[in-house]
């Protein structure tokens, strides 16, 4: 089966588990996954799995990718703040959804490579840094919609001071004694609204830049 097939099957496979906005179907369909994928998992690019990348993260599964993709309800003007750039793949579907994408790694390696992959698909309005995204992005806040796709272990306040009062904010989150599980935070005039949504296994949202030995 060739690239463009087993596309085709993943996208008919992530209609059948539900995904039904036909938004993200479509961006999914325009970012090729084979280019964010390492070399030896090739072949396996299309298939609904989470797949390794380079210093010990992941790219996320394409289902978990569209689910938290729709959740954020993404409007053509919209400025996103994204944190865990990894592969890149996350943030090439959700550029072609908003007006700006802002998104942040720390990891330097992960952060070159997927700068690359903008560059060679043409995704001009992402915006890319190198550093610790739990600080958030200050000079460029309010956003109107904030994404983590690393697991974090308490309640960001500080990326929630940098959403707009009627913004969304998906994150997995595993506060002491609950189990992992995916929210959507609501910015309202009186405070925050949370609303559980899924289940889902992410690496940990770290603190600070990577020691040498971590990886870069
Ligand atoms: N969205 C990615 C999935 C990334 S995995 C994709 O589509 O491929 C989570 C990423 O978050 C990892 O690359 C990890 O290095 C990064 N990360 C973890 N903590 C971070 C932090 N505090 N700031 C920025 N990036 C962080």
């Amino acid at each position: 089966m060739n690239g463009d097939a087993r596309k085709i099957r993943l996208l008919m496979e992530l209609r059948k588990q539900g995904v039904s906005d036909t938004g993200v179907l479509s961006a999914m369909e325009r970012v090729p996954r084979e280019l964010f994928v390492p070399e030896a998992f090739q072949d396996q690019a299309y298939e609904n799995i989470t797949l390794p990348i380079d210093a010990g993260q992941t790219i996320s599964q394409p289902q978990i990718v569209a689910e938290m993709t729709a959740a954020l309800e993404l409007g053509p003007r919209m400025k996103v703040l994204e944190i865990g750039t990894g592969s890149g793949y996350q943030a090439a579907i959700l550029s072609h959804l908003c007006r700006r994408l802002y998104t942040i790694e720390r990891h330097r390696t992960l952060a070159k490579e997927a700068e690359a992959r903008f560059a060679e698909l043409r995704l001009s309005n992402i915006v890319l840094q190198i550093g610790d995204g739990s600080q958030g992005w200050p000079q460029q806040a309010p956003f109107d919609r904030i994404i983590v796709t690393a697991q974090a272990a308490m309640m960001p306040d500080v990326l929630l001071a940098q959403l707009r009062e009627g913004g969304v904010m998906i994150l997995p989150i595993a506060e002491s004694g609950r189990e992992q599980k995916v929210v959507r935070l609501r910015r309202t005039a009186d405070g925050v609204e949370r609303e559980a949504l899924m289940d889902a296994r992410f690496v940990p949202l770290l603190n600070g830049m990577p020691a040498a030995a971590e990886g870069g």
